[in-house]
């Protein structure tokens, strides 16, 4: 089985920690077959806290999906740790404010901690698979 792990990389302003949530976190992520490379031009939701039992009968998969194009029936698993904690969380810096359902769809987010006085700010923001052991 192939691991893959989502690199994230950013800037930020005056922010301790961010993190997703688990495991209700879904990515959300186009396919590829494994079989003959042929692209879902979709988008499928994949998540840790749903499982499909797999047609071979042989147990189960957070996803699983049948190729159009040439049949072959591929899966994909989301490893449990592999997000962590509830919501997109921001913390600021400093014992500052804790956010909570932070939106990082845009690849950026700001806000203002009122017990700071500051603005957190997260910028840049990219994603990226990478191949992991
Ligand atoms: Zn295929």
């Amino acid at each position: 089985m192939v691991k893959l792990a989502l690199q994230m990389k950013a800037q930020f302003e005056n922010v301790e920690a961010v993190y997703t949530p688990q495991p209700e976190f879904r990515y959300f992520l186009k396919i590829r077959c494994s079989g003959c490379n042929e692209e879902s031009d979709k988008w499928h939701d994949v998540s840790l806290s749903e499982t499909v039992a797999l047609k071979t009968g042989r147990g189960n998969a957070n996803f699983a999906f049948k190729c159009k194009l040439c049949g072959k029936d591929n899966q994909m698993d989301v490893l449990e740790k592999s997000v962590r904690k509830e919501g997109w969380v921001v913390e600021a810096s400093e014992g500052g404010q804790k956010f909570e359902e932070v939106d990082l769809t845009d690849g950026e987010w700001v806000d203002y901690d009122e017990k700071l006085k500051e603005t957190v700010r997260v910028f840049e923001l990219e994603f990226k698979f990478i191949k992991s052991k």
